[in-house]
Parts: structure tokens; C-alpha cells; sequence
């Protein structure tokens, strides 16, 4: 399984669209990995992780071929993770030879709902309606959403994705839920690969909703731990960055250099 972070920031980017503060100003100032794009993510070639409004360029910026993807995993229509006309993209005479017939999107109700406003042309995208703890196949991956502790009425999810390699997607995610950690116990899961929402960094919101921090996320992974769903040699990896806590690769490799974390950036491969 090869993984790719296309984009590592919160929804409004770092440096953020209209913001000057001293995180942006120094992020766009330093560049390189302190520049982060909309959260999204691609395994192998022709498997994507949610449609953020930065979807082109980072197609543009680290050579992903739109026309081999076969299918789009959404977590939820939150507008960093979702931009539905997108999709009006992949229909005629806006793309042609196509390697790939058919773009089959699997999403949960509110990202079901989102797409079926805008109408789309359901001749070369498929929408496939999920929903949380029920499994389904992609290529030779057994995908299984979860509930995502994040936005309630819109049924968000989180990915355990199961192939040769064991990993789970967990952006805009609070502390997970029990039955979250008990159906990840329950199915002896082994996790190769985890990424965790740490919008917060160090900050820490006394709710458990919404999005985690450093904090939260060395409750999750001690949980974990203690479960045997996280072993030794599993890689644990960070994203979803805010400018609202440090936003810099630097500082935050720094915060978790005892928890030996990965610290995700804009076009960071990870091969499992
Ligand atoms: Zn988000
Ligand atoms: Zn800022
Ligand atoms: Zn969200």
C-alpha cells in the first residue's frame, strides 16, 4: 500500500486565506513544508481520500492522474473536505479518454445529500450510500466506515482500510467513540498505520466533539495500545493542522519527538 498526504491543513489552509498572524506569516515566509493545503489523500493511484477545494492543484503539484481514479472515499460535506460541483468535472466534455469508466463515491448521508443537490451526471460517477460499521470493497481493500466523533447530523466517518496493510483514516475526528475502539477490538484489527485529526495541537477543548489535540490523540493511541489494535510496530501519524496551534513541521516534530509520531506534510509518502 502506498499512501499519500496531498493535503495536511484545516479548512483554511496555512498560511490561511486571509490571515496574518504570526503562525501564517512565518509559514509563508519559511514555504516548503510549512505550506499546507486542504486535507486529502490518495492510496495507491486510483483510490481518493475526500474532495477539498484544493483538489486540482494538488493533482497539479504531485503528479496524480485524475483520469485512472476509480473511486473517492468522503468522510463528510464540510467545505475543506468536500466541494460537490467538482464532480460536475467528470462528465462529458469536460474529460475525455478515460482509463476509467466509471468513478464509483462512497459517502455517507451528508455528503450524500451534498452531492445529490447539485445534480450530477450519475452516467460516469456512482454514489454509493455508506453507512458506519457495515464494510465494503474497493479494489482489494475491505473498507469499513466508523462514526467520527465530528459533525453528528451529517454522519461523518472514519476509515478502517484493510488490504495487505492494516490502516485507519481518522481526520476531523474528536475522541473516538466506544464503540468505535470496541468494534476495532472486537474484529482483532492490527493497525500497520493510523492518522488522527491534531487541529488542536496543544491546545486542549474541555468537549470531546469535534477535533482532537496532542492531548487527546495520546489517549487514543494509549487506548489502543491497550486493546492490542495498536502494536509496536505500528506507525502513528498526525495531520489536519491549524494555524490556531503551531502549524510549523519543525515545532510540531519537536512536540512529538518522545511520542515518535509522524508528523504529516504536503506530498508525504508513506510506503507500508
Ligand atoms: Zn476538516
Ligand atoms: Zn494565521
Ligand atoms: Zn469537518
Amino acid at each position: 500500500m502506498k499512501f499519500t498526504f496531498l493535503g495536511t491543513a484545516s479548512c483554511e489552509g496555512v498560511p490561511a486565506l486571509f490571515c496574518n498572524c504570526p503562525r501564517c506569516a512565518a509559514a509563508r515566509a519559511l514555504g516548503g513544508k510549512n505550506v499546507r493545503t486542504r486535507a486529502q489523500a490518495l492510496i495507491d493511484d486510483d483510490i481518493l481520500i475526500d474532495l477539498p477545494p484544493d483538489t486540482l492543484y494538488h493533482f497539479h503539484t504531485h503528479g496524480v492522474e485524475g483520469h485512472k481514479l476509480k473511486h473517492l472515499l468522503l468522510t463528510h460535506s464540510h467545505s475543506d473536505h468536500l466541494i460537490p460541483k467538482e464532480l460536475h468535472n467528470r462528465g462529458p466534455g469536460r474529460c475525455h479518454d478515460m482509463d476509467v469508466d466509471i468513478l464509483h463515491v462512497w459517502c455517507s448521508q451528508g455528503s450524500y445529500d451534498a452531492i445529490k443537490a447539485i445534480a450530477p451526471r450519475e452516467d460516469h460517477v456512482k454514489l454509493h450510500l455508506i453507512k458506519p460499521f457495515e464494510p465494503f470493497t474497493v479494489g482489494k481493500y475491505r473498507i469499513t466506515p466508523l462514526p467520527a466523533n465530528h459533525h453528528k447530523g451529517d454522519e461523518a466517518v472514519i476509515y478502517l482500510i484493510e488490504g495487505e496493510k492494516t490502516m485507519l483514516y481518522a481526520l476531523d475526528s474528536g475522541y473516538f467513540y466506544d464503540e468505535v475502539f470496541d468494534y476495532l477490538a472486537e474484529h482483532h484489527v492490527k493497525l500497520d498505520f493510523a492518522v488522527y485529526d491534531c487541529s488542536l495541537i496543544e491546545r486542549v477543548w474541555p468537549h470531546i466533539i469535534g477535533h482532537m489535540g496532542l492531548h487527546r490523540i495520546r489517549l487514543v493511541v494509549e487506548k489502543l495500545r491497550e486493546l492490542g489494535v495498536a502494536t509496536d510496530r505500528t506507525i502513528h501519524s498526525i495531520s489536519h493542522f491549524s494555524h490556531n496551534g503551531q502549524a510549523l513541521q519543525s515545532d510540531i516534530e519537536e512536540l512529538v519527538k518522545d511520542d515518535g509520531y509522524l508528523v504529516a506534510y504536503d506530498g508525504r509518502v508513506i510506503e507500508l
